[in-house]
């Protein structure tokens, strides 16, 4: 399926109303987790490059939202970031990866996880309160597996101003509504950084 071709934008995400004129640009592949074509437009008035991402995929990171819930989970399950870092290196990263990568490849998804969920409890204080700030209390609140994805549903207002995986991070956030893109999200483009 090539949805990428019918990927259209109802408005920019960044400025008001008929302020701006979207270009389409030409869609880029994302190779990680799954080679795909990802629609592309661009805004003049922002300079920026915005990108119709599916739903599951982290945002300026490689990979999918679960898979990074599923990083923090394991932390949160103890044994401490070391062991954590040994159970999840073999699905993730190639043989060649130390340990000290892997420990930090962890620590970045956990920081990442952890800054979303206070976030989150604050952008969203009845919603969430009495909430602990934790993959695991947020799955039973919320009751998913998928809580970034779900998250991403619930924050479609902000995510312009959340950082990622589940933000969009613009260069200059803007604190300004945007009408809805079903089942997409969007977002400047991926970034350099190794997963
Ligand atoms: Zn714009």
């Amino acid at each position: 399926m090539q949805a990428w071709r019918q990927a259209t934008l109802p408005a920019c995400p960044l400025c008001l109303p008929g302020t701006c004129r979207l270009e389409p640009l030409a869609p880029y592949l994302r190779k990680v987790p799954a080679v795909a074509f990802v629609a592309r437009f661009y805004c003049r008035a922002q300079h920026t490059t915005i990108s119709l991402l599916p739903d599951f995929y982290a945002s300026r990171v490689p990979g999918l939202l679960d898979d990074i819930e599923h990083a923090a989970e394991v932390a949160e399950a103890g044994g401490g970031t070391e062991h954590t870092a040994e159970t999840l290196r073999p699905a993730d990263a190639s043989d060649a990866i130390t340990l000290g990568a892997a420990v930090a490849w962890v620590r970045r998804r956990v920081a990442w996880v952890r800054e979303v969920l206070a976030i989150v409890g604050s952008l969203f204080p009845d919603l969430f309160a009495g909430v602990a700030r934790s993959v695991g209390a947020f799955r039973a609140h919320l009751e998913t597996s998928s809580v970034l994805v779900a998250l991403r549903g619930i924050c479609e207002r902000h995510l312009h101003v959340l950082p990622r995986p589940l933000g969009l991070n613009p260069r200059t956030p803007v604190a300004r509504p945007r009408r809805r893109a079903p089942r997409q999200s969007m977002g400047p483009d991926p970034p350099a950084e190794a997963g």
